[in-house]
């Protein structure tokens, strides 16, 4: 008989587990489902992984009787859905998340974030400000420390910071968070899902089993968020980086506005970039500030926060031209909130593996302040073609080419921004490889601008 879905450490005993990927988080799983004492398999279709010490694994493939033999399947992030797990879903047997088995073992207050982007930073920031109250807060969820890792230690107690991406929430039927944030919902993943419509509502899950006195906060000028925060349960704040004066967190001239606390912080306190990241810092404060987070904590972890690498990240200027590392930006929306609000013009270089929806909503802050484009992978005529008339175009078949291309087209004051709309896996194995890649491309320009320079003044 198959296991209920919202379930019990307990009920694993003796139970056949399938753990599907064996990454990070499908190996923390199996390693606490065997600690149950669960008969569990770890199962990969690639055949080239270590073992698990003490655990089953089945790697370099998926046969399908693995998976209607088991009572629970766990699945990874990254795992599509493959024909035998359709299998098992339709033969009723539970298909969960690494975090869903977690919260069967958490007795913790948690704050839960998704939306299109800035889930990271504003998770990142949340947990900064949680270690006011204690250092061994966890934060992680889609990536990082698996959470099933923190079951049965002290950190299982203390308040959760859980980054929660679409497909997470739609295997995730125990959450209920204290506070869960909705920050935005622009296309993305239409390779993954049937339409927009079906994607922006598994967005809606991160308010399901939420009770009255429980918070959401939401974002008031996403239509999308708006429409999906009408099935919360819970108090729901808005906040707004139009300034919305209905919204309840706002930007106020050159303060930051908290309604319900009475507060308001100063915009010069935040040290990140952009518009998109004051809607991060104010959502991310007011979760903080609902888990208990002390006010006068606030401003010097604001100040001291650096954000995370490859969102917005400067590195470095060389003759008047400044460079910065967005390769977190791979889906349309991304790139419209890192540039609204970005001062002065741009050579933007983009482009990578196409995830299906259109360039064109990119035309608006793309015009009158881009001086080029630079294209790279496989959705370089995809881009040109909805992004005609925008800027000259140039196209380039490595990182190191679009950075020089784009290091002669710049002029002094403008911007080289690596933002790509897409992901990266035609030429990268992920979007860190491909912000290292532009990082070292820039540093290996900055290099041989310094001999030119030292030559000429000779
Ligand atoms: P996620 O974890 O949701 O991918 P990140 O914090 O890693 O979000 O940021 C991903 C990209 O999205 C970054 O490149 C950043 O410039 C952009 N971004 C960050 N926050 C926002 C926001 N609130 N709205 C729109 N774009 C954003």
């Amino acid at each position: 008989m198959s296991l209920s879905y919202s379930g019990n450490l307990e009920e694993l005993h003796d139970r056949r587990i399938l753990v599907v990927g064996a990454g990070a988080s499908g190996r923390s799983a199996a390693r606490l489902a065997a600690r149950y004492g669960a008969r569990v398999v770890l199962n990969d279709g690639n055949d080239s992984l270590p073992p698990e010490d003490g655990i089953k694994c089945v790697f370099g493939g998926h046969p399908q009787e693995l998976f209607l033999d088991s009572d629970l399947i766990v699945v990874s992030p990254g795992v599509p859905s493959i024909p035998p797990l359709v299998a098992a879903e339709s033969a009723g047997i539970p298909v969960i998340s690494e975090v869903e088995l977690a919260l069967w073992g958490l007795r913790a207050p948690i704050a839960a974030v998704t939306g299109t982007n800035g889930k990271s930073t504003t998770v990142s920031l949340i947990g900064e400000l949680l270690k006011t109250i204690d250092e061994r807060v966890f934060v992680g969820g889609n990536l990082g420390t698996p959470v099933t890792s923190i079951v049965d230690t002290p950190a299982a107690r203390l308040p959760v910071v859980l980054e929660l991406s679409s497909f997470q929430l739609e295997r995730t039927p125990s959450l209920r968070a204290k506070v869960a944030l909705l920050l935005n919902v622009t296309e993305d993943h239409l390779d993954r899902y049937e339409s927009f419509e079906e994607y922006a509502s598994v967005k809606s899950r991160i308010f399901r089993n939420q009770k009255p006195h429980d918070h959401a906060i939401v974002n008031m000028d996403d239509p999308q968020a708006l429409k999906q925060a009408a099935a919360a349960k819970s108090q729901v704040w808005y906040f707004s980086g139009a300034g919305n004066p209905d919204a309840h967190f706002r930007i106020d001239g050159d303060s930051l506005v908290f309604m319900p606390f009475s507060m308001e912080i100063p915009v010069s306190s935040v040290p990140l970039p952009g518009r998109h990241n004051l809607e991060n810092v104010m959502a991310a404060v007011g979760a903080a500030l609902f888990m208990g987070v002390d006010r006068k904590a606030v401003v010097p972890v604001i100040e001291s926060f650096r954000g995370l690498s490859h969102r917005m990240e400067f590195v470095g200027e060389i003759r008047g031209v400044s460079y910065y590392n967005d390769s977190k930006a791979t889906n349309v929306g991304s790139v419209v909130g890192s540039l609204r609000g970005f001062p002065g013009n741009i050579v933007l270089i983009a482009g990578g593996r196409h995830k299906g929806a259109p360039y064109t909503p990119l035309r608006e802050v793309l015009q009158m302040r881009t001086r080029a484009l630079v294209l790279i992978g496989e959705s370089a005529p995809l881009i040109e073609r909805d992004l005609e008339g925008i800027a000259p175009v140039f196209r380039a078949m490595s990182m190191h080419e679009a950075v020089s291309i784009a290091s002669k087209v710049a002029l002094p004051g403008d911007s080289v921004v690596l933002s790509p709309a897409c992901s990266s896996y035609d030429m990268f194995r992920n979007y860190r490889e491909r912000g290292d890649s532009f990082r070292n491309a820039v540093r290996y320009i900055a290099s041989t601008m310094e001999t030119d320079g030292e030559k000429s003044s000779r």
